[in-house]
């Protein structure tokens, strides 16, 4: 996901692949079962590199292996008879990019779980090496030697509580109670037992024999573990020599699992194989956003509607009710707020991503002309640590948008200008538009809520208005999710804030406040004074019910009453101190 790729012969390369194991399910499900268990045989290699590898790591590099000849020979067995193809051919022959003789190496080696540590041992097989063996040998019999000990002193002293025991401090004693040990200290047995330590209720002492089989034990248990140390540095040895076909091998099966999990994930879910070229097509049938749509699902929350997303001049049959905009590499997607403005911008860059890194797509049909660099601006953020205010952000992104994006480019802008005054705002959103039509000819979704903007599509050929449908029902908004041709008349803001819990006498204040603006706006026609904040969609939105119908005014009746063919010169003058009159008691403030 990080670097899709841009060629499109490449693109459909890892297209094959992915196709491939959609339709051997079997096989797919084989190699998925494999994998689940993989280790990190990469990051093992770099820890043994530089010296601080562990047992476990050799573990891991040599179930990696294993795992990738497994892997290697499920591909080379089924793709026998119809071929693999290609990407996929060059993945079993990368699995085998280390000889057998490191694997095997390893498989004697080492024991099947082998400990964390490499200073306590214990890792390697026996059979191995006949000296490791040997010295184990020694080590267990001495162990022996001791049990036998203790017997033999029991006998010698007659006392049945005595034992052989073992501490750092004195290494193996023998120990007998304070009430036995007395005649340890007298002949003949003074001879043997040599007096140490006296505790409150145990005596302590060692013997000839106690020492030289502790010696015996010790040099045997430390020569196993040098053996063992030094088998851990041939073995460390001969994975760092395989360093670099170690690295082949675990980019193989980490691919091979990236493309087992696109095909498992268009199986799941129904993607389609998109079809990419060099054109600058862009047309996405049935599309969805993978995200939301899972999101959706989890919540039980209704089904993800599907829409469509047709850029630039099509060639087949265009989708029914788009049939104009076909020409047109901008969309202008207005339409409520929640209504699906973000979402369909993402998901049809998602979608791109997507395709070009080799996946399936979320959509019935997709054709794609290559994009070489998706722009997207959305959201807004500060930087105040760089000295950058949210406004300063969105110019600077925006900025980036319009020097760079070529005429194969894929830009999405979710809203431009909105933190700052409204003029200011949809002035800069208005030049970008032209600016990315004229000279940058980028493909472009540009949501907005600058109702004004839809203008444009009557000035450019390539740019089109869409919306996002939905339905009044008694004072409330229900949300159809749906992309259809037109432009948005307004915002339903009042109505989305009220959904989100804003409290009822706000709610009221602001329809208030609204039906003022609109009013006030649509006797002007243009705003001033303190609609210099508001947003512009007032200014198109059509007549909401009069505050206050009082019918004709006094002013009205006047002057349809006058009849100007029936007026003396005298009578003409009369009306109109009448209707001065009448005007100035309209316009007194009413207290
Ligand atoms: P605003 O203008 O307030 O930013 P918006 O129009 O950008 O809103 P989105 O944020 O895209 O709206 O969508 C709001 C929510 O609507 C999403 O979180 C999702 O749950 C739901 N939604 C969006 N698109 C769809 C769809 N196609 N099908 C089903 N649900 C959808």
């Amino acid at each position: 996901m990080a670097s899709p790729l841009r060629e499109p012969g490449q693109i459909e390369g890892r297209l094959d692949s992915v196709g491939f194991l959609i339709e051997e399910e079997d096989l797919r499900e084989e190699v998925r079962d494999v994998l689940r268990s993989a280790p990190d045989m990469a990051r093992a290699v770099s820890r043994l590199a530089f010296a601080r590898g562990s047992p476990r790591d050799l573990s891991a590099v040599r179930d990696g292996l294993t795992m990738a000849s497994r892997c290697a020979s499920l591909l080379a067995s089924q793709g026998d008879g119809m071929g693999l193809p290609e990407e996929l051919g060059q993945i079993t022959a990368r699995l085998r990019a280390v000889g057998e003789e490191l694997h095997g190496a390893l498989a004697a080696a080492l024991v099947d779980d082998p400990p964390h540590l490499r200073r306590d041992g214990g890792f390697v097989r026996e059979g191995y090496r006949p000296e490791l063996d040997e010295a184990r040998r020694l080590r267990e019999d001495s162990r022996g030697v001791m049990a036998a000990l203790e017997v033999k002193y029991i006998e010698s002293t007659g006392i049945k509580s005595l034992k052989v025991r073992h501490n750092n401090i004195l290494g193996f004693y023998v120990e007998a109670t304070q009430g036995n040990a007395k005649p340890l200290f007298e002949e003949p047995l003074s001879g043997t037992f040599r007096h140490r330590q006296t505790m409150a209720n145990a005596v302590r002492f060692s013997t000839a024999e106690l020492a030289e089989t502790e010696g015996r034990i010790a040099a045997a248990t430390q020569r196993a573990l040098s053996l063992e140390q030094d088998i851990f540095a041939e073995l460390a040895t001969a994975v760092q020599n395989e360093e670099q076909g170690l690295g082949e091998v675990a980019a193989a099966l980490a691919e091979l699992d990236a493309t087992a999990g696109l095909a498992e994930l268009a199986r799941m879910e129904g993607y389609v194989r998109p079809a990419i070229d060099d054109s600058q097509a862009f047309e996405i049938h049935g599309g969805r956003h993978p995200v939301v749509e899972q999101a959706l699902k989890a919540s039980k929350a209704g089904p993800f509607i599907e829409n469509d997303c047709i850029l630039g001049r099509v060639e087949i049959p265009p989708t029914p009710g788009f049939d104009e905009s076909t020409d047109a590499r901008i969309w202008l997607v207005t339409g409520p707020n929640m209504a699906g403005k973000s979402t369909f911008l993402r998901q049809n860059a998602l979608i791109v991503v997507l395709a070009q890194m080799g996946s399936y797509v979320p959509a019935r049909v997709a054709t794609i002309g290559v994009v070489d660099r998706l722009f997207s601006r959305v959201g807004a953020s500060d930087d105040l640590a760089r000295g950058r205010s949210t406004f300063m952000v969105e110019m600077v992104e925006t900025a980036a948008i319009l020097n760079q994006a070529t005429d194969r480019s894929l830009v999405i802008l979710d809203e431009i200008g909105r933190g700052t005054a409204t003029f200011d705002g949809l002035s800069i959103a208005w030049a970008t538009v032209e600016f990315l039509h004229d000279v940058s000819k980028v493909r472009v979704l540009f949501a907005t809520h600058y109702h004004e903007l839809t203008a444009l599509a009557r000035r450019l050929d390539g740019v089109a208005n869409v919306t996002m449908d939905v339905r009044e029902w008694h004072d409330e908004i229900v949300f159809l999710h749906k992309v259809k041709p037109g432009a948005a008349d307004r915002s339903y803001g009042i109505q989305v804030a009220k959904l989100a819990g804003l409290p009822e006498n706000v709610i009221g204040r602001a329809r208030e406040v609204l039906a003022l603006l609109e009013k006030t706006e649509s006797k002007k026609g243009v705003r001033d004074g303190p609609l210099d904040e508001l947003p512009l969609f007032a200014v198109t939105r059509p007549q909401g019910p009069p505050v206050e119908d009082q019918g004709p005014s006094p002013v009205d009746k006047a002057v349809d009453a006058i009849k100007p063919d029936e007026l003396t010169p005298r009578a003409a003058l009369d009306a109109i101190y009448r209707l001065k009159t009448l005007r100035n008691a309209k316009t007194k403030p009413k207290r």
